[in-house]
């Protein structure tokens, strides 16, 4: 059976998603490790044309140096006004050791070379929306004791603005905005976050197939 430990490795450095995976395990009594818990570890090079296939190599990569079991996260934002960029370089759109405020203004430069922005309605409370987009995210869970593989992909779908906005979350999170909710995502508290992101959608699927830990 997947995860007869207390723990899972997430196959990712990344702060921000490392946040969001400890509250959404924590809350079924698991504990996250990431790759910054451990030392020598295997390169990595996320050369998959798709969130799913570079998601399957992060899995395959670290679970069968460590021997234990392995979750990795691979995610996005595409843009339709950019027939889909950033996509699976999302982490690396403004170069390969970019900030999240480089890959920011990147995107929004070249939305603004394809997007008019001119006669949009804007106010406080109705951001000019410049494009459709999407946050994917594609999972890989391997036990290479069980000789088990689950895999999972799911969306959230926005609108980027022209504008930063909130403080929370990470990545294009200031400037993904919800028209439902009328606040971008990182003006969502994590718990908001984790109710809606395409990250916790994907992994919902995995935490129904764990016991809790905490029974
Ligand atoms: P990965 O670590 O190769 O999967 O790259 C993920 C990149 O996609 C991050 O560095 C962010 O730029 C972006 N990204 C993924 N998920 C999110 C999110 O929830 N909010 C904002 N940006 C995200």
């Amino acid at each position: 059976m997947l995860l007869q430990s207390n723990f899972v490795v997430i196959a990712t450095r990344n702060e921000g998603k490392v946040k969001e995976f400890e509250k959404l395990f924590g809350a079924k009594g698991y504990k996250v490790r990431c790759l910054t818990d451990y030392t020598d570890l295997p390169e990595i090079v996320e050369s998959g044309t798709t969130f799913a296939e570079n998601a399957r190599i992060k899995a395959q990569i670290i679970s069968a140096h460590l021997h234990v079991p392995v979750l990795a996260d691979d995610s996005g934002l595409c843009v339709a006004a950019l027939n889909g960029e950033p996509g699976v370089y999302s982490a690396r759109y403004a170069g390969e050791n970019a900030t999240d405020s480089d890959n920011n203004a990147k995107l929004l430069q070249a939305l603004r070379e394809v997007v008019s922005i001119d006669g949009l309605p804007a106010d406080a409370e109705h951001p000019k929306l410049l494009s459709e987009a999407s946050f994917v995210c594609a999972l890989t869970l391997i036990d290479p004791v069980a000789n088990e593989v689950i895999e999972a992909e799911d969306s959230c779908r926005g609108y980027i603005i022209g504008e930063e906005r909130g403080e929370s979350g990470f990545g294009y999170d200031p400037l993904f905005y919800i028209p439902a909710l009328g606040r971008t995502m990182a003006e969502l508290t994590m718990e908001e976050k984790n109710e809606m992101s395409h990250r916790a959608k994907a992994l919902r699927m995995f935490l129904d197939r764990l016991p809790d830990q905490n029974d």
